[in-house]
């Protein structure tokens, strides 16, 4: 990372010191503890730029040459700049990326394939599923009606053959695959296979291992999902935002299912930063950090496992691991408080056959600040120190901040 974002503090400072004084010492806070949410990370400062650019000024309902606002020259060409960008990087034949949000796209992966009481067979939220995979909170469980597949008892590995007899026998309408908390690869040219046996839609929910995607590192699920859905903020290291990819002939029907049937105005600033984030991860550095992201969630993985926690099927493919805590005494969300007192910032999860709540990491920000496989092995000693209450919380504290302080996520 090259600058610190200004934030145009001044500014605000000058107009709004109250605004002013909870966005500095957030950018504190984010700098002094350890970001270990698997789905946060760091982006650039010229994604922070492009967000922070005039294009938020401006209202560009429907896409490029066909908008309803006047003025929009500028925004279109913005656009089709990220649209090309991701299309080249995924390899898709097209891409939406104006969904305000990953679960947004999936909305509108919905929207584009299914009707309201449509079966959709999908991971359950207790294995992983994200609440857009049925949860009744959430539109998806209250407009369609869900099956869900699990993970093995014993492997922690999803299911295949019960997906198998569950697509059999229910005969949905779509398969989704995809987890905010399953640390090994999917396997879409299985799940395609089911999909084409029982003549189901597959909807590849990619939020999570996108960036692994454009970085080289994971399977691309854009050769077999009708639609692919994904986030441009976790891995990926874009702004918080979503993105669809799918081929050309289902591109049509995907546009609308976003605008106008689930959004109003895209954010031109955000797909602005979106097209900056692509153009960075096409380059040579993307995915030499990619392959740092997978090799510190490796060791992760396998010091927390050497410190007595149980790994979640063992270790992990990606940059994203689950864990028990209960083997050091300690359960899922008294753990998460303990160490976010230490400034180890993460979440808790459900954990597949069982009541208790783990603990859900990730190394994409961490990986973003430079740190290796010799911080990981100091961060789970540290994690586990706090849980076995060997080390106390205000001592892991002044260590975290030391650690933190020696990989800055911005400079200058
Ligand atoms: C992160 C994620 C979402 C939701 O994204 P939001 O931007 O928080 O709405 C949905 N599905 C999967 C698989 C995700 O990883």
């Amino acid at each position: 990372m090259a600058v610190t974002p200004t934030l145009e503090t001044d500014v605000l400072r000058h107009q709004d010191p109250e605004v002013a004084e909870i966005l500095l010492a957030e950018r504190t806070r984010q700098a002094t503890t350890l970001q270990l949410i698997a789905a946060e990370n760091f982006a650039s400062p010229a994604v922070l730029a492009a967000l922070g650019s005039p294009l938020a000024n401006k209202y560009a309902e429907g896409y490029p040459g066909a908008r309803h606002h006047g003025g929009c020259e500028l925004a279109d060409v913005a656009e089709r700049v990220a649209v090309d960008r991701a299309t080249a990087l995924f390899g898709a034949a097209h891409a939406n990326v104006q969904p305000h949000s990953g679960s947004l796209a999936v909305l509108a992966a919905y929207a584009a394939l299914l009707r309201p009481g449509d079966t959709v067979l999908a991971l359950g939220l207790p294995y992983g599923g994200h609440l857009t995979h049925g949860s009744p909170a959430n539109f998806s469980g209250r407009w369609f009606d869900f099956v869900a597949y699990g993970v093995d008892a014993e492997t922690g590995l999803i299911d295949h053959d019960q997906v198998r007899a569950l697509a059999s026998a229910h005969r949905p309408k779509a398969i989704v695959c995809g987890s905010i908390a399953y640390p090994r690869h999917i396997d879409y040219a299985f799940f395609r296979e089911v999909a084409d046996e029982v003549g189901a839609h597959l909807i590849a929910d990619a939020g999570h291992p996108i960036g692994l995607v454009a970085g080289g590192v994971a399977p691309s699920p854009v050769p077999y999902a009708d639609i692919v859905c994904a986030t441009t903020h976790k891995v990926l290291r874009g702004p918080r935002g979503g993105m669809i990819l799918c081929g050309a002939e289902l591109a049509e029907r995907v546009d609308r299912a976003v605008f106008p049937f689930t959004q109003g105005g895209a954010q031109m600033n955000a797909v602005a930063a979106k097209a900056v984030a692509f153009g960075e991860a096409a380059t040579p550095a993307f995915r030499r950090y990619a392959r740092q992201v997978v090799a510190n969630a490796r060791v992760l993985a396998a010091e927390l496992a050497d410190e007595g926690l149980a790994v979640t099927t063992g270790g992990t493919d990606t940059h994203l691991i689950t864990v028990d805590p209960a083997p050091l005494g300690v359960e899922g969300r008294t753990a998460r408080g303990l160490l976010a007192a230490a400034g180890l910032v993460l979440d808790c999860c459900a954990l597949p056959h069982a009541d208790a709540r783990g603990l859900r990491l990730g190394t994409a920000a961490v990986t973003t600040q430079g740190m290796g496989e010799a911080e990981m092995a100091r961060i789970a000693v540290l994690l586990a120190g706090v849980l076995r209450g060997e080390i106390d919380v205000t001592g892991a504290r002044a260590e975290v901040r030391e650690l933190a302080g020696r990989f800055p996520p911005y400079t200058g």
